[in-house]
């Protein structure tokens, strides 16, 4: 079975739907959140996310900050500006299914979080150490994060001075885990990895092989959206370079 990886899709629908057309055929779709958040399509981007195969989606922290769940003011100005917006566009139906979504969702000994298995909704994991920390807080094979927008294999089974280990990943080129692994498939909507493509991951169970993919989009389109919907022009401006 195919199974499509994606996060931090982040209302950008133009890049969603690069990311379905290259990834196509599927069988199911694992979604590790921020459906929403600084682009200018959430309510499109969400309806096109819950008519999925075999759909799992846990909650992210744009997610939860846009159905009230979280404190706005734990965010910087430019992204409390668009969830302002953002909580005026959602319609109720979308709310509802974004409010329902769970932080953790354990699947084929594997664990799904937006952020780390120890802080499922907010914890960014930047780096061997605070991943090896983070290994100790699941309990299956592998645990799918987001929220960095950077793509990322951290694995266990380094050396005595780090123990878990970072391991180079490359574009279209599948991969093996051996070892217990935290895995970050990178960014639909938002890459911030200076690589401006949306980012994805291939998890095929039979062989139990990954692939890291990365698709272009019409970038301009979505600017123009963004600046059509008065969002702040820094979200526009940093999806050009991918920062
Ligand atoms: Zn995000």
């Amino acid at each position: 079975m195919q199974t499509l990886i994606l996060s931090d899709v982040h209302a950008n629908l133009t890049a969603l739907i690069s990311v379905l057309e290259d990834a196509a055929p599927f069988d199911r779709v694992w979604c590790l959140g921020d459906i929403v958040g600084y682009g200018p399509d959430p309510n499109e981007c969400v309806e096109q996310i819950k008519s999925l195969p075999g759909l799992i989606c846990v909650k992210g922290n744009h997610d939860a900050a846009s159905v009230g769940g979280l404190d706005v003011h734990t965010f910087n100005m430019d992204a409390q500006e668009s969830l302002a917006w953002l909580t005026k566009e959602l319609t109720f139906e979308n709310s509802q299914w974004i409010e329902a979504l769970d932080d953790v969702v354990i699947v084929d000994d594997i664990t799904l979080v937006h952020g780390s298995p120890r802080s499922p909704v907010w914890e960014y994991i930047m780096d061997s150490g605070c991943a090896h920390e983070n290994m100790k807080a699941f309990d299956t094979s592998i645990c799918l994060v987001g929220h960095t927008h950077l793509p990322a294999v951290y694995e266990l089974g380094g050396n005595s001075a780090s123990p878990t280990r970072i391991s180079k990943i490359t574009v279209d080129e599948e991969f093996a885990v051996n070892h217990k692994s935290i895995i970050n498939p990178g960014s639909v909507g938002q890459p911030r990895d200076l690589d401006a493509r949306a980012s994805y991951m291939i998890y095929n169970d039979v062989l139990e092989s990954w692939c890291y993919h990365r698709v272009d989009y019409d970038i301009q389109a979505v600017q123009e959206r963004i600046m059509a919907a008065n969002l702040p022009y820094r979200h526009a401006a940093r999806l050009k370079a991918g920062w």
